[in-house]
């Protein structure tokens, strides 16, 4: 249709020129119309020249009739001349009429190619429209093909990378300290493998209890009383639980686990908790229990929830101070971290900032007293860039730190939802019978299970989220992980816990 419109615009334009070729012959001719002009002057001068015979009064009869007949001779020429100046005047017209109607041609022929011009341009646009469309959908067809091979690549990149601590790999670990790995790697109890949403009092009796503190009294103190109270969760095993709460004026940062472990030759203490004040009186409890020296403190993480009693512990007994390199790194003395913000000041006060002994690079072996400690580091993000946890492959007791909590809703705003699950499958295949969440109550076979689910249901869902092309500013209405609504902080923590994994996972599925 397109192309006919086109067609015709070139024939009427051809037509056109063509017609417009006649005209310049007819210009050509005007030019000639100065041939006329002596026949013009001509019958000027006979008009001329019969007023001169009719003023000349002296007539002869012979030059009277020559005379009349040059007259007759020359209204004879006139007349003619009248005549063809007519004509050529009648031409002239003509032709004027047919320039217009050439002119006329031209400029419709001219407005017929613009407007075919237009519409093959409007052709293309939707043409190249039309394609980038049908580009786009193959690219979306091949997308969702690839997509699941370019997932299962880059996680099981991950695997391989993760399970290596070190030099050692998990495997080695176990084979030391249980010197048969066919039997800790097959062992893993059913209840871990089909983890379950765990249903308890939101208010276990230690929570109660941090809830019991009088907080007017206790801010009114000169120095506030954490009201401690260790519970033995393993042979020569005591921890103090705190609430399943973000820190506040109220619990003074008493919302963090902290632990120690009884040697004959000391202690060993994992994790020191929010302030000097809450190591001290933590200790001022285990001293009644067994009066030993604490030899070694180890951190789990750089949250300051977790390490600022360590001073305490370096003051009293130059405990050795073992963590993560963060620590070092990234707090110095006079910071003002978070407890030092929201801590009363009869709770922080005394408390400074000091640096580790030791940093912990590689997992290795710590023995006191007769106990074997592995101390092992993650090489990858999970809660933070930065984690440690502890395992006593005798007790078969395992000290999670942030890694795991359970009853209360994770902050994942450092840390990564792959990581998290690579840890998770590492304390899996170990072989604990007691595991201390950083954070909750649960210490028994079922203490990772919130964990691992949460973090679970956190990827397979946002990765499908971003399969089904929901972007940030949506997730939060397709990923509620509605199962922990019930876990304490649920409403501080998980829509951000979502928002921080969604980017994760994002980018990993960009790879
Ligand atoms: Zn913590």
């Amino acid at each position: 249709m397109k192309k006919m419109i086109l067609w015709g615009a070139i024939v009427s334009l051809l037509l056109t020129i063509t017609s417009a070729n006649d005209t310049k012959a007819w210009l050509m001719d005007i030019n000639t119309r100065e041939k006329l002009d002596p026949k013009v002057k001509k019958s000027l001068d006979i008009k001329s020249e019969v007023k001169k015979v009719a003023v000349k009064k002296e007539p002869k009869i012979a030059t009277q009739n020559v005379d009349i007949a040059k007259i007759n001779r020359a209204i004879l020429e006139l007349k003619e001349l009248r005549i063809s100046l007519d004509i050529e005047k009648k031409r002239i017209e003509a032709d004027k009429k047919s320039l217009n109607k050439a002119k006329a041609e031209l400029s419709l022929a001219l407005q017929a190619i613009i407007n075919a011009k237009v519409s093959i341009e409007k052709e293309k646009a939707l043409l190249s429209k039309n394609k980038i469309s049908q580009k786009k959908t193959e690219i979306v067809k091949i997308d969702k093909v690839i997509k699941p091979v370019i997932k299962k690549t880059t996680t099981s990149k991950v695997d391989i990378k993760i399970t290596n601590i070190g030099n050692k790999s998990i495997g080695d670990i176990i084979k030391e300290s249980l010197g048969k790995s066919e039997l800790a790697t097959t062992k893993a109890p059913t209840t871990r493998e089909v983890p379950k949403p765990i249903k308890y009092d939101r208010k276990p009796r230690e929570m109660r209890e941090v809830r019991k503190i009088d907080s007017s009294s206790a801010s009114n103190l000169d120095v506030f009383d954490y009201k401690l109270k260790a519970k033995q969760v393993a042979k020569n095993v005591w921890c103090f639980f705190g609430a399943l709460d973000k820190p506040t004026k109220e619990n003074a940062g008493y919302m963090v686990n902290s632990c120690y472990i009884k040697t004959k030759d000391g202690y060993l203490a994992m994790d020191t908790g929010p302030s000097y004040q809450f190591a001290k009186q933590s200790y001022a409890v285990m001293q009644k229990i067994a009066d030993l020296p604490v030899k070694y403190v180890v951190n789990s993480h750089e949250h300051d929830d977790h390490w600022l009693g360590n001073d305490y512990f370096k003051k009293r007994f130059n405990a050795t101070l073992i963590g993560p390199e963060s620590i070092n790194k990234n707090y110095k003395d006079g910071d003002k971290t978070r407890m030092y913000n929201i801590l009363p000041e009869n709770a922080i006060k005394g408390t400074h900032i000091i640096d580790l002994d030791k940093i912990v690079k590689e997992a290795f072996t710590l023995t006191l007293g007769g106990e074997e400690f592995k101390i092992i580091p993650m090489d990858v993000k999970a809660h933070t860039g930065d984690d440690v946890f502890i395992y006593m492959p005798k007790r078969k007791v395992l000290f999670a730190g942030d890694l795991v909590m359970n009853g209360r809703i994770t902050s994942g705003r450092h840390g990564s939802v792959m990581g998290q699950l690579k840890a998770l499958a590492m304390m899996q295949k170990l072989d604990w019978k007691v595991l201390v969440p950083g954070h909750g109550f649960i210490t028994d076979a079922r203490a990772m299970d919130e964990a691992k689910l949460y973090f679970q249901l956190t990827k397979d869902r946002i990765l499908k989220a971003i399969d089904e092309g929901v972007d940030a500013t949506e997730i939060n209405d397709v990923v509620k992980l509605i199962e922990f609504k019930d876990k304490a902080m649920y409403d501080i923590l998980n829509a951000h816990n979502v928002g921080f994994a969604f980017e994760e996972l994002e980018m990993l599925d960009d790879e």
